[in-house]
């Protein structure tokens, strides 16, 4: 390591945040099917928890604690239950973002070259 080496301005800091940003807002916007939502296996899991709960709201399909509609709740990666009754999938979401990274990184490459 040399101590020669200098950091990027504040200002290229601040460019290269924002590109970041904006290509994974924009990964996950054209891909939020595939990276957004849990495996069928664990959405069922947590909806048979649901029933079982009696916060379950069963004509409305909805969580009498939050209000979420539970359909919707249940697919999305990083929520979870109000009460801790089934909680976010952060291992799926590391694995998941790493990808991410990996894809931006060698969508990066292709435009370099
Ligand atoms: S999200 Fe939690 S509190 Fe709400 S119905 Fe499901 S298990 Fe019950």
């Amino acid at each position: 390591m040399s101590d020669d080496l200098q950091s990027p301005s504040m200002m290229e800091k601040g460019k290269n945040l924002a590109k970041f940003s904006w290509q994974l807002i924009n990964y996950i916007q054209q891909n939020h099917e595939k990276v957004l939502v849990v495996e069928d296996e664990t959405y069922k899991e947590r909806i048979m928890v649901c029933r079982d709960c009696d916060k379950y709201r069963e004509v409305q399909n909805e969580c009498a604690e939050c209000g979420c509609y539970l359909p919707a709740k249940a697919r999305i990666i990083l929520d979870s239950c109000p009460l801790g009754k089934w909680g976010a999938k952060e291992d799926d979401w590391d694995e998941k973002f790493n990808n991410i990274m990996e894809e931006i990184d060698s969508q990066n490459h292709k435009n370099h070259n």
